[in-house]
């Protein structure tokens, strides 16, 4: 099981800064083809892909991850350098500890052991890896999803390796996530001087009131798996940097993190709503950046709590919070996601961190899932 640790600083050394690969998934395809694996090496533009699969038949269960890394920020400011990984006082330090390779060396070794302890096992395992988690996420899980649907092949159960984990290991699943929907508003007026107000038409007067009304509004009442949806402004100007000049617009931007329990439509209706209601002049438009999804019950949500418990002796708890990750691009289709992984107290921070003995036990919780998913609940097999 010491091999998990040396996977994981083996990853580390790779300074992976998306969507750079930097060698990592060429190292890990060595790995699943040496225990048989089929593997495949997409490459989009910059950005890795790589999808194994070891099985023909269905249900399908795969792990979900991303080898690229976020900057380090002032090297100065780490303790030991980023991408040298070094272990003190049972923690492992390096970019990526955390998010994600720790969990990406975990599941990779999790997969091997299984297949070489069921050669024959039913169902089939995969493992999806990108380069692009971190950034723009154009090239990466989105484009091989396409693939993989389009050519049948359907992942019933998938678990994304993110640091999902809050004080202790297990203590957290999440078992869905927030949509993410973003406004850009620009509201007309016109120009002229602020002491002949009666000639312009001052937008930042029109706009505010309305601003407020969106701002203050509830879009939904949330429920048990979401919070309440809001609207939050991330930007807002208006202005020509004189202070004698009423301006000809205000631009703003906004941003709803909304719950499965609302469509992006009707968010979009909402606003278009308020800001006729205020007669404003306006161009708004629009970008969907991920759809909420939610795995509520079933046989993954069952297996993976049952494994966590078995390893660490805790019952997780289920959340949604937190930004998207990449089990948007996957959910769509119909699958069951949820994710799970180590503790996330020091992602995308200066000194990134995940305690080793952490390591071997997120391997076995892992493992154990594919064992109840695929061989425990069929006896005869
Ligand atoms: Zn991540």
């Amino acid at each position: 099981m010491d091999n998990v640790v040396a996977l994981t600083q083996e990853l580390i050394r790779r300074p992976s800064v998306t969507p750079d690969d930097q060698g990592c998934q060429t190292l890990l395809r060595a790995r699943l083809e040496a225990c048989g694996f089929t593997v495949e090496s997409l490459r989009f533009g910059a950005v890795d892909n790589l999808w194994a699969r070891h099985g023909q038949q269905g249900p399908l269960v795969t792990f979900l991850g991303h080898t690229d890394v976020v900057p380090p920020g002032p090297l100065e400011a780490w303790t030991s350098p980023p991408f040298s990984p070094e272990i003190r006082d049972g923690v492992l330090y390096g970019r990526g500890a955390a998010d994600m390779k720790g969990a990406v060396a975990a599941f990779t070794l999790a997969l091997i052991a299984f297949v070489e302890k069921h050669p024959d096992h039913p169902g089939s395992v995969g493992l999806l890896l990108t380069s692009d988690e971190e950034g723009v996420a154009q090239d990466g899980t989105r484009r091989v999803m396409e693939i993989l649907e389009g050519r049948g092949e359907h992942i019933d159960y998938c678990i994304v390796g993110e640091p999902s984990s809050c004080e202790q290991l297990g203590d957290t699943i999440k078992h869905g996530r927030r949509g993410s929907l973003t406004g850009i508003l620009t509201v007309h007026g016109v120009q002229g001087h602020i002491a002949y107000p009666e000639r312009c038409d001052n937008p930042i007067a029109r706009a505010l009131p309305a601003l407020a009304e969106l701002a203050a509004s509830d879009w939904d009442q949330g429920n048990a798996d979401f919070p309440a949806t809001r609207l939050q402004f991330s930007n807002i100007h208006a202005g020509t940097g004189a202070d004698n000049v009423i301006p000809s617009q205000l631009e703003t931007v906004f941003n709803f993190r909304f719950a499965a329990s609302v469509t992006a439509d009707v968010l979009r209706r909402g606003v278009a709503a308020v800001l006729d209601r205020h007669g404003l002049r306006y161009d708004l438009t629009w970008r969907l950046s991920g759809q909420p999804f939610l795995t509520r019950e079933g046989p993954l949500l069952e297996a993976l709590t049952e494994s966590i418990q078995a390893a660490t002796g805790i019952r997780p708890q289920r959340s949604t919070a937190g930004g998207t990750s990449d089990g948007r691009f996957v959910a769509p289709f119909g699958s069951q996601v949820l994710e799970f992984g180590p503790l996330n107290g020091s992602i995308h921070k200066i000194d990134e961190g995940i305690p080793v003995a952490d390591l071997p036990r997120l391997q076995t919780i892992y493992e154990d899932v594919l064992e109840r998913l695929l061989v425990r609940q069929r006896p005869d097999l």
